[in-house]
C-alpha cells in the first residue's frame, strides 16, 4: 500500500511508534491515544484493509497475528485477569485506519466499553 497508509508508514519506520513486539510478519505497538491502561495495536506488516480480507486471503498470517497478540498480552501481564482483543471493521464497525489492526486492551475492568 505504501505512503498513503499510516500503519504501512509505521512498518517502514517513517512514523515513530512505541514497538512492544515484532516478528517477521507482524508488529505490535502502543496506541497513540490509549482507551485502557494497556492498549496495544497488533498488525500484519503486509497491507490488508481489514480482518475479513486478511482472514480470507492468508489464514496463516491471521493466526500469526493472534499469536503475537497473545504473546504481548502475556508480556504485559494481562493473561491472569484477562483482556479484550477486537477488530473494528469497516465504516459501521468504527474502523478509522484501513490497515487491519487488533486492539489489545487491558489493565483494568473494561465493561461494555467500545473502542
Ligand atoms: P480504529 O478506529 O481504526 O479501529 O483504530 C485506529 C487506532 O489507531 C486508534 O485507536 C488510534 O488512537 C490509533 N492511531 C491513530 N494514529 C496513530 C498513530 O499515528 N500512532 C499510533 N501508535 N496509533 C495511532
Amino acid at each position: 500500500m505504501g505512503t498513503d497508509c499510516l500503519f504501512c508508514r509505521i512498518v517502514a519506520g517513517e512514523i515513530p511508534a512505541t514497538i512492544v513486539r515484532e516478528t517477521d510478519r507482524t508488529l505490535a505497538f502502543r496506541d497513540i491515544d490509549p482507551k485502557a491502561p494497556i492498549h496495544v495495536l497488533v498488525i500484519p506488516k503486509e497491507h490488508y484493509a481489514d480482518v475479513a480480507t486478511l482472514a480470507l486471503d492468508d489464514q496463516e498470517l491471521a493466526g500469526e497475528l493472534l499469536a503475537t497478540a497473545a504473546a504481548v498480552a502475556e508480556e504485559e501481564g494481562l493473561d491472569a485477569d484477562g483482556f479484550r482483543l477486537m477488530f473494528n471493521t469497516g465504516a459501521h464497525g468504527g474502523q478509522e485506519v484501513f490497515h487491519v489492526h487488533a486492539h489489545l486492551l487491558g489493565g483494568a475492568p473494561l465493561g461494555p466499553m467500545l473502542c
